[in-house]
């Protein structure tokens, strides 16, 4: 659904006509008849009222172009589960067991894989298995690399910020300026590359985690970079869609 639509179904719901959901988030009639005519979306401050007024997230008004995963527990976000900052509102980035009111509940990896091996396992699954998932996937959120690059005062932040003026300073023909790396599991980035003998070749270890990013081609196209690294390389590449037909543009030892 679109945010027309979207707005349109949540006021119905309400029962509320375009003055009263007007008069409500603060804007004119006209903007409401504008916004569900689909030739205007509401402004940042506007979507917050919306969502606080609605109880949706904003990604669900904007027709909920993200995908939302909790970015502690991994869990996948719906608007009913989200967890809410102090002053009541949705934060999209996290579940209502890991974020309440503002406070986060775990502090530490080890308890929090406990609990959701608990939930998960079931005759599909295994506990090493869902062990082994948890394990992987956590290092990988938000919430849990923020608390590593805590701990280790800003030396993690520093290795990045050289990592991407290393690359910045290659200068790759048609790559955008690098302003970010994330933490990516090497399993989900080992794309195999194809040698002029018709070998197919891949550089990465499934189970390690790797510095990367994911950038548009400046000469547009479907191919877009791919950036890996860690402290013994950098390797970029093109690919399309998913990872489609990889091409390995540089692989560099550091
Ligand atoms: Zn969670």
């Amino acid at each position: 659904m679109d945010t027309k639509e979207v707005l349109y179904e949540l006021r119905m719901r309400k029962g509320l006509s375009q003055s009263e959901l007007a008069d409500k988030v603060f804007v004119t009639r006209q903007a409401v008849s504008r916004w569900e005519k689909g030739e205007t979306v509401p402004n940042t401050e506007t979507l917050k009222l919306l969502s606080n007024l609605f109880n949706v997230s904003i990604n669900t008004l904007l027709g909920s172009p993200k995908k939302l995963i909790c970015q502690c527990c991994g869990m996948p976000l719906e608007d009913e589960i989200l967890g809410r900052d102090k002053d009541g509102s949705l934060n999209e980035n996290y579940c209502k067991w890991c974020y309440a009111d503002g406070t986060y509940t775990y502090s530490n990896m080890d308890d929090l894989i406990e609990v959701c091996v608990k939930n998960m396992v079931n005759d599909n699954v295994s506990e090493g298995q869902v062990r082994a998932y948890l394990e992987l996937l956590l290092p990988t959120l938000d919430y849990w690399k923020k608390y590593d690059e805590l701990s280790d005062d800003g030396q993690f932040e520093e290795f990045k910020e050289q990592l991407i003026k290393e690359i910045n300073d290659l200068h790759i023909e048609g790559m955008p300026k690098l302003e970010k790396l994330n933490a990516l599991v090497g399993q989900f980035v080992n794309l195999p590359y194809r040698l002029p003998s018709g070998a197919d070749v891949k550089f990465l270890n499934d189970g390690t985690t790797y510095l990367g990013n994911q950038l548009e081609s400046e000469f547009g196209g479907d191919r877009c970079f791919g950036v890996l690294a860690n402290m013994d390389f950098i390797l970029i590449s093109t690919y399309e869609k998913d990872g489609k037909n990889p091409e390995l543009v540089l692989y560099k030892k550091r």
